[in-house]
């Protein structure tokens, strides 16, 4: 089994840290038992074609890390560019996986939707899964800042998305008609920083 990789740059996603890593996505993962599953059977299947850094093939796995996404702990893969004057690392996710983010992406799709339709998280997200209102308005402030870049790349792919007058009504039609997993990877490919 071979997938594709798109090994897009999320520098700008990452730069409040000392040493980012680039992340790259490996697409049709939609849910943590299928990439478990997915690691089982084709781990080696996780490497990139190139490094996201410098575009050259060759990449040498550099072990392992273990993170957390929803309740699950996960095993994510790093690369290591063999070339001296590159000798970066990346790392690959699949696309169900958020990038620094613990909740998923239908966890922060949902809270999302119901901040922006100014209703109660606590009515309808349960305890266990509910990230805090003050995670959920920072996620919210960090959609409506990239609004400009983001709204751009999606309405070249989603035409009807450009229909919607204000930026809420523009992520809520977004997450209903495409979903959030599926516009920050597209977002992702465009070389934007995902939300
Ligand atoms: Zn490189």
């Amino acid at each position: 089994m071979r997938l594709r990789y798109w090994g897009m740059s999320s520098t700008h996603l990452l730069s409040n840290t000392t040493a980012p890593t680039r992340v790259t996505i490996l697409p049709g993962i939609k849910t943590v038992l299928e990439y478990q599953i997915f690691l089982k059977n084709h781990s080696q299947d996780c490497k990139p074609d190139r490094c996201p850094y410098c575009g050259r093939s060759g990449l040498w796995c550099h072990g392992s890390y273990t993170r957390t996404a929803d309740r699950a702990f996960v095993k994510v893969f790093r690369y290591l560019c063999h070339y001296q004057d590159c000798g970066r690392t990346c790392s690959c996710l699949p696309e169900c996986i958020p990038p620094r983010r613990h909740y998923l992406w239908d966890r922060q799709q949902a809270a999302l939707v119901l901040v922006m339709l100014g209703k109660s998280i606590k009515a309808i997200i349960p305890p266990f899964s509910r990230p805090s209102l003050r995670t959920i308005n920072r996620w919210k402030k960090r959609l409506f800042a990239k609004y400009n870049e983001h709204h751009l790349h999606l309405c070249s792919r989603y035409p009807e998305l450009g229909k919607c007058a204000t930026i809420e009504s523009f992520w809520i039609a977004c997450f209903e008609q495409v979903g959030m997993m599926r516009a920050s990877f597209d977002i992702h490919q465009a070389r934007e920083a995902i939300p």
